[in-house]
């Protein structure tokens, strides 16, 4: 029992003390989150005002400061909060005998540096895919990832605006992910998670980026526009489901790109439903006897 208290608080306070170093410049440069997502943002945020794809959106558009302290939100206040019960569920795995080596299928450590961060991005990247696929299949699951579509105007920003249940149900599927690696997370895994939350930032960005030929492998504000339409094509639960790449919405024939206006009304029938206010959103989708939308 000593096992999981110790688990709990140590989790808790490791990611505080990480967070709080962070904003001290304490931790290796490459490793900060913290400073590393508002360069990241700035620099998004600067090509949007430079480039704006529609022209007449506020540089401060509807809802930017909500998304604003959603990105922190997410990243570090509710990773502090979450982090001492993933340690405990560590511990517990390890004493029932699950470990992340029992899973695995193939060995990385033996392989070139540059294959290992590739094979994390796509295993990882596929995983998400799919948690989002889901995410919108299950009405249950959907109440949740409603709120990341309640975005009516789009900036990068929005990228981070989630539930925090969000979290939780990408957790299991990220972590089995690794674990057929056994568990391996190479050394520059850093260097995947920034790229992440760049493409991410971009995706949802006012530019019209397409990357040319490259867009059948890697996800673009355009295509990923269509992912937060009003309107979906008939007998459709959703479609664009592509994290950082595209590629698997082509491969499995989810991709839907009509025209590229930029211009489309967004959010989803009923969006008017969801509340306005960060604490709302905070415990929405939970009741069972919410009107399902
Ligand atoms: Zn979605
Ligand atoms: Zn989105």
């Amino acid at each position: 029992m000593n096992d999981y208290i110790t688990a709990l608080t140590d989790g808790f306070e490791g990611a505080a003390r990480w967070t709080w170093n962070s904003i001290l410049f304490d931790v290796p440069w490459y490793t900060n989150y913290f400073w590393g997502l508002i360069v990241i943002s700035i620099l998004v945020w600067i090509l949007e005002m430079t480039f704006p794809w529609r022209k007449e959106q506020s540089i401060f558009r509807k809802d930017f400061w909500l998304d604003a302290f959603y990105m922190f939100f997410n990243f570090f206040i509710f990773a502090i909060f979450i982090s001492g019960f993933y340690n405990l569920l560590e511990v517990a795995f390890t004493n029932l005998g699950v470990t992340s080596k029992s899973l695995a299928i193939v060995n990385p450590i033996s392989w070139p540096q540059w294959l290992q961060l590739l094979v994390f991005f796509i295993l990882l990247d596929f995983v998400q895919w799919f948690t989002h696929v889901c995410l919108h299949k299950f009405p249950v699951l959907w109440q949740f990832h409603k709120i990341h579509h309640s975005v009516k105007e789009m900036g990068f920003a929005a990228h981070l605006r989630y539930h925090w249940m969000e979290n939780i149900l990408y957790k299991p599927l990220k972590t089995l992910g690794v674990m057929f690696l056994g568990g391996f997370e190479p050394e520059q895994a850093y260097i995947v998670h920034f790229a992440a939350i760049a493409i991410g930032h971009l995706n949802h960005a006012n530019i019209k980026l397409t990357w040319g030929p490259l867009k059948y492998i890697l996800n673009n504000p355009v295509m990923h526009l269509y992912h937060h339409s009003y309107t979906l094509p008939e007998g459709r639960y959703g479609v664009n489901f592509g994290i950082s790449l595209s590629l698997w919405d082509y491969l499995f024939k989810t991709n839907y790109i009509p025209e590229q206006s930029g211009t489309i009304p967004l959010g989803f029938p009923g969006d008017e439903k969801i509340p306005k206010s960060f604490w709302k959103q905070l415990v929405y989708g939970f009741k069972s006897k919410q009107k399902k939308i």
